[in-house]
């Protein structure tokens, strides 16, 4: 950027911001956004991007639209900027009618430098005809993944920004963020936003001061409170998918006598508000939450995020488990893997008012989740890869990287399940293979036959539960894939087909369980 435009942005930080160096990407955007340029902005949660739009907007003449879905982070933001000597404002549902009408007066009359509007309110015509009349230099779409179709949380009403964009005349500098987006998203944030030639940004999505951990098979409540019981004074979230998850978990560590709070959409709005301002505070300890809680909130000492089941999608579960360290010192992200969520999870897809399409992509993203839950490279490198970005290193710090567990060779028992895919011609999921490898005595198995294949009762000696979990394994680990869709079938790969030849062997961590009783005999 030209050198003044850079001082005159340098100055804003500090004196506005009270910083005094820009963070990794921000000068980048920044300086293309005040030179005319459309920005695109990739940064993990906790990076930095609100920074990144508001020191233009205080640089430029005229108002600054910020897009924002958040209704909850928009009044915190507005509050700071306006502390910070910024004129803000918002419009969004919560205003009354006769609120709405000072507000646009107030607006037109030049008040305010940023006003944050929320998307649905683009959908209504006296707002955009009101926008056309206004100098606007400059719009900033946050959550922008919320756009596109494949992300996580696509919202219709973002699909209108476009056409209310073209209203505004002269056409406006237009920057988009997001804390995560895979190369198809961006291209849906690009396309649909219509963003000319725009300065990309994608800063690193590893987190390096976060460990990542999936505990399998554990007792998941004796797990969380010798975890929280483990630290005390420290401040952490506990993520549960249902409402009544997280009144059980609630209630349980307060009988424990730790000072846990809720939150969930079911909670009248004062004691949502309530307890999300006592654990701010850090008047409560811990937070347990559904996924209703934490969107936008910027509390920068948790220590640990856990989740009691698996998320929807990586998409969710990076953000929220990034909610941990955002001060940069170390947090733990602890997801507690069983397998019946993961059928909670397709059963919600299955009841939600998603069209078909749209659900099929749901299936796909909860595939990654699962296998996320089941693979045995680093857990920060699959999530890094999973957005795209091939280059990750191990992180030396998530549970499959200090996984000290025995590697054993399982290509005998990989062969059995890739020869009894295939020969159940690759035409159905896991559980009813485990059934045929057990050698299940099941009337669906009898219906198709499959008590006559060879390998029927292949691993009669092992529990069906075993061998579902070799399964995601083998899945995981890229031997096999599921289609996407509500009942996923097996394909293999062509990895499994040269282990099948004999040309490669599979390796796994196996449980130390022969290593354990040593030991305890040595200790006796
Ligand atoms: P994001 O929207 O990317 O999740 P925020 O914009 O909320 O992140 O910023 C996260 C935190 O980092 C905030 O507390 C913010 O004030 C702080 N921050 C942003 N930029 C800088 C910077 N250049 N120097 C120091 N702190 C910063």
């Amino acid at each position: 950027m030209p050198a003044q435009a850079q001082q005159k942005a340098r100055a804003i930080l500090k004196t506005v911001f009270g910083y005094d160096s820009f963070r990794k990407g921000q000068e980048e955007l920044i300086a293309g956004i005040m030179d005319g340029r459309d920005a695109i902005g990739v940064m993990p949660t906790g990076a930095g991007k609100s920074i990144c739009y508001q020191v233009p907007a205080a640089a430029m003449d005229g108002i600054t639209l910020v897009v924002s879905p958040l209704i909850s982070l928009m009044k915190d933001q507005v509050d700071a900027l306006n502390q910070a000597g910024i004129p803000t404002t918002f419009i969004n549902s919560t205003l009354t009618a006769q609120q709405l009408n000072t507000r646009f007066r107030e607006i037109a009359d030049g008040n305010f430098k940023l006003v944050y509007v929320a998307p649905e309110r683009l959908e209504s015509e006296r707002f955009t005809r009101f926008l056309g009349e206004l100098n606007i230099p400059f719009v900033a779409v946050d959550e922008a993944h919320c756009v596109s179709q494949w992300g996580h949380d696509f919202r219709p009403s973002y699909m209108s920004i476009s056409r209310v964009l073209n209203l505004i005349r002269p056409r406006p500098v237009i920057a988009a963020f997001t804390a995560t987006a895979t190369d198809k998203v961006k291209e849906d944030i690009v396309r649909h936003l219509r963003l000319d030639d725009p300065v990309r940004v994608t800063t690193g999505y590893a987190r390096e001061n976060l460990s990542f951990s999936v505990m399998k098979g554990v007792d998941k409540k004796a797990y969380l409170a010798d975890y929280v019981r483990s630290r005390p004074g420290e401040c952490g979230i506990v993520y549960a998918s249902t409402r009544r998850e997280v009144e059980e978990c609630c209630s349980y560590l307060l009988k424990l006598g730790i000072r846990a709070g809720r939150y969930h959409a079911g909670l009248a709005e004062e004691e949502r508000a309530r307890n999300q301002e006592l654990f701010l505070y850090d008047e409560l300890k811990v937070m347990v939450a559904t996924n209703a809680f934490g969107m936008g909130i910027d509390k920068s000492n948790v220590r640990y995020v856990i989740h009691y089941n698996i998320t929807k999608n990586v998409e969710s579960y990076y953000q929220e488990a990034g909610r941990a360290g955002r001060d940069g010192e170390p947090g733990e992200c602890i997801l507690l893997y069983a397998p019946q969520d993961v059928m909670t999870q397709k059963f919600l897809i299955e009841q939600g008012e998603s069209d078909e399409e749209r659900k099929t992509i749901e299936y796909g993203n909860l595939h990654g989740m699962v296998e996320y839950c089941h693979t045995t490279e680093c857990l920060q490198r699959y999530i890094v890869r999973y957005f795209g970005d091939p280059e990750g290193q191990a992180c030396g710090r998530c549970s499959c990287c200090t996984d000290d567990r025995e590697v054993a060779d399982v290509t005998l028992d990989a062969q059995k399940v890739f020869s009894c895919v295939a020969r159940m011609k690759q035409r159905f999921g896991i559980t009813m293979t485990a059934k045929v490898l057990r050698g299940a005595n099941d009337a669906k198995v009898r219906q198709f036959g499959f008590e006559r294949l060879s390998t029927y009762g292949a691993m009669s000696s092992r529990k069906e539960k075993d061998i579902v979990n070799l399964i995601n394994v083998l899945v995981a680990d890229g031997y096999m894939k599921l289609t996407d869709s509500q009942y996923p079938v097996l394909t293999l790969t062509a990895e499994a087909k040269t282990v099948l030849e004999g040309k490669e062997q599979v390796f796994q961590r196996v449980a130390p369980a022969a290593r354990s009783v040593a030991r305890s005999v040595d200790a006796g």
